[in-house]
C-alpha cells in the first residue's frame, strides 16, 4: 500500500510573526520555517504504517517555493521514502493546492492520502476536503486514530474528533484522511537521518507548466495584528465579581 502525505512549509509556531507595514501580508523574511505541525502528525502515521509492514512506500508532497525542498528533506529524514515538490512562486490557496495534489495522486495512485487537518498559517481547513471532492474519494477529517481493517487491509476505520465527542467511520480505500493533534506524537529528526535523507529521491515538477489553473479565487484586502488583550484585574471576592459583571458585562 502506497501512502501519500501532503506537507506544507509554514512559519515556526514558536516564532512571533509580524504584519508588513503596508498590511498586505505577514512578513516572513528571516522567520524560521518548519513543517506544518499537523502534517508532521500525518507523516508520523504514515511512517508507523510502513514500520508495521502495512504500507510499502511513503511519498511526501509539497506545493510552493523552492525552499519547500528543505521541508521535504526533513520529511524524508522522518522516514518518507521519496519526495515531490510541485514548485511555484505563486501564492497558493487551498483549491490550487488540492488541484496540484490531485495531479500527483492521479500519477501515483496511492491507497491512502494523508494531510494535516489545517495549515497553521492560513487556518483554512479546506485542502483535504477539496482534494477528496476532486478525486471523488471517501474522506475522514480530524482523525485521532486510524486502523486498517478488512481481510487484505482494504478498509480503514478512522476515529474523528468532533464537537460532540468521538465518531468512528469505516471507509473503503483509496481514501483521504486529515490528521488531528491526538493521532500521535511525531518523532524527532536525528542528524544521521537528516544526512541519509540527502540521498533520497526528490523530484521537482514545475507547477505552472502542467496545465492546472492555480490562480487565486480570493483576494486579501488587508492583514492586521490581533487587538491587544487588556490586562486582567483581581477582585477581592465573589460578591464584587458578580456586582462588576452585572454593571460591566453583557453576559448577565
Ligand atoms: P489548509 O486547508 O490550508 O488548512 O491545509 C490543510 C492541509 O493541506 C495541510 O495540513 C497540508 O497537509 C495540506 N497543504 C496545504 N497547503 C499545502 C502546500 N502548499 N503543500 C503541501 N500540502 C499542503
Amino acid at each position: 500500500m502506497k501512502v501519500l502525505v501532503a506537507v506544507k512549509r509554514v512559519a515556526d509556531p514558536n516564532v512571533k510573526v509580524r504584519v508588513r507595514t503596508d498590511h498586505t501580508d505577514v512578513d516572513l523574511s528571516s522567520v524560521k520555517m518548519t513543517i506544518n505541525p499537523f502534517d508532521e502528525i500525518a507523516l508520523e502515521a504514515a511512517v508507523r504504517l510502513k514500520e508495521q509492514g502495512l504500507a510499502t512506500e511513503v511519498i511526501v508532497v509539497a506545493c510552493g517555493l523552492p525552499a519547500s525542498q528543505e521541508t521535504l528533506r526533513t520529511a524524508l529524514a522522518m522516514g518518507a521514502d521519496r519526495a515531490i515538490l510541485m514548485q511555484t512562486d505563486a501564492q497558493l490557496q487551498p483549491l490550487a493546492v488540492a488541484k496540484l495534489l490531485k495531479v500527483v495522486v492521479d500519477g501515483e495512485s496511492p491507497q491512502l492520502i494523508l494531510l494535516g487537518k489545517q495549515a497553521i498559517d492560513d487556518d483554512s481547513n479546506q485542502t483535504g476536503q477539496m482534494l477528496a471532492a476532486l478525486l471523488d474519494l471517501p474522506q475522514a477529517t480530524c482523525a485521532s486514530s486510524i486502523e486498517l481493517s478488512g481481510l487484505n487491509g482494504e478498509r480503514l476505520v478512522v476515529t474523528r474528533e468532533t464537537d460532540e465527542g468521538q465518531e468512528s467511520v469505516d471507509m473503503t480505500l483509496p481514501a483521504v484522511v486529515t490528521a488531528d493533534l491526538r493521532l500521535n506524537e511525531p518523532r524527532y529528526v536525528t542528524l544521521p537521518n537528516l544526512m541519509k535523507a540527502k540521498k533520497k529521491p526528490l523530484r521537482l515538477i514545475a507547477a505552472d507548466s502542467i496545465g492546472v489553473d492555480i490562480s487565486p479565487r480570493c483576494r486579501t484586502l488587508s492583514v492586521a495584528e490581533p487587538a491587544e488583550r487588556k490586562a486582567g484585574e483581581l477582585v477581592p471576592d465573589v460578591a464584587t465579581l458578580i456586582a462588576r459583571l452585572r454593571t460591566e458585562s453583557t453576559l448577565i
